[in-house]
């Protein structure tokens, strides 16, 4: 491969064309002054192993994946970083110069700089913290948490099985709450966490009761559509410090764009406000 070659990036998922990653990354290569590019494509999950094998050979230094295909890229690494391992999915994917795939999942990584970023005082050591929801964006969640050194995670889900099935894997720290008592993981927890998809647009509200929500807490929401979500409208009334969703998704480009393109990119009000724009 030339040494000249124009680096080349994608979102590789079905569908793809909602993903902002584009906007994102597109914003970081015209700021660095980067000659790079990265594109949207749509793959059938038949297709992906053999895409994967040729897109290095194509100049592409690396790819994002989302649904669905986030598990099954495993299979087709070489390489899988412990927490890629831990979440049983991949969002970065790195085409190395040795012809080696290198796997990563960075979505606990951009939740837990978007809480530092946001509330620079957020202590994980506080309290505790509640999440609700227990789907694929609430292990990264619940991991990073534990990781930073929260005692207690309380956790509750719709479906309960799925909140049992996380206290197994993550052990004695994680305390289950039935749904129709949620309102009680968020009683004076230090850090309360919407990991659902409750208070996006198009999707059921956010209902669980806040009456014990402490005005110390920290509280974040994964959605970011709308940005200001009635949970964090809430929180903000009572005084909380909030931070919003769309700053995780942002955390979570940064160390890919910086191992495919050699930049460490900074996260922004400029960089928000393109992702936000039209
Ligand atoms: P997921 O695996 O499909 O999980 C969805 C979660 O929402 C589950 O806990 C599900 O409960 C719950 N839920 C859905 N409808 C519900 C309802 N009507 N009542 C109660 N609970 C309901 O999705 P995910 O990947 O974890 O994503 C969750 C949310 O986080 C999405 O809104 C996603 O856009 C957002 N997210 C944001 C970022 C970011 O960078 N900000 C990153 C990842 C995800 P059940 O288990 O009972 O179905």
């Amino acid at each position: 491969m030339s040494e000249n070659r124009i680096p080349l990036a994608a979102v590789v998922g079905s569908p793809v064309a909602h993903s902002r990653s584009p906007v994102l990354h597109r914003y970081w290569l015209r700021k660095y002054g980067i000659r790079g590019f990265y594109i949207p494509m749509d793959i059938a999950a038949d297709d992906l192993a053999e895409v994967f094998k040729s897109l290095p050979k194509q100049g592409f230094v690396g790819v994002n994946v989302t649904i669905p295909h986030k598990e099954r890229v495993l299979e087709l690494a070489d390489l899988v970083t412990d927490r890629a391992a831990l979440m049983g999915a991949a969002n970065t994917i790195i085409f190395r110069r040795d012809g080696k795939v290198h796997a990563d999942n960075t979505d606990g990584y951009g939740f837990i700089e978007n809480l530092r970023q946001g509330a620079p005082d957020w202590n994980p050591k506080a309290g505790p913290a509640a999440v609700i929801g227990a789907g694929g964006a609430a292990r990264a969640v619940i991991a990073s948490l534990l990781d930073c050194g929260v005692s207690e995670v309380r956790l509750a889900n719709r479906t309960r099985g799925r909140a049992d099935a996380l206290r197994t894997e993550f052990g004695s720290r994680v305390t289950v709450f039935d749904w129709v008592a949620a309102g009680n993981a968020i009683d004076g927890a230090a850090t309360v966490v919407n990991a659902s998809s409750l208070g996006m647009t198009g999707k059921p509200p956010f209902r669980v009761p806040l009456d014990g929500l402490s005005p110390k807490a920290v509280v974040t929401d994964l959605v970011y559509v709308p940005l200001k979500t009635p949970l964090l409208e809430t929180a903000e009334r009572i005084g909380c410090t909030t931070v919003d969703g769309l700053g995780m998704l942002l955390h979570q480009a940064v160390p890919a764009f910086e191992r495919w393109f050699g930049i460490r990119p900074e996260v922004d009000e400029g960089v928000r406000a393109a992702v936000l724009g039209p």
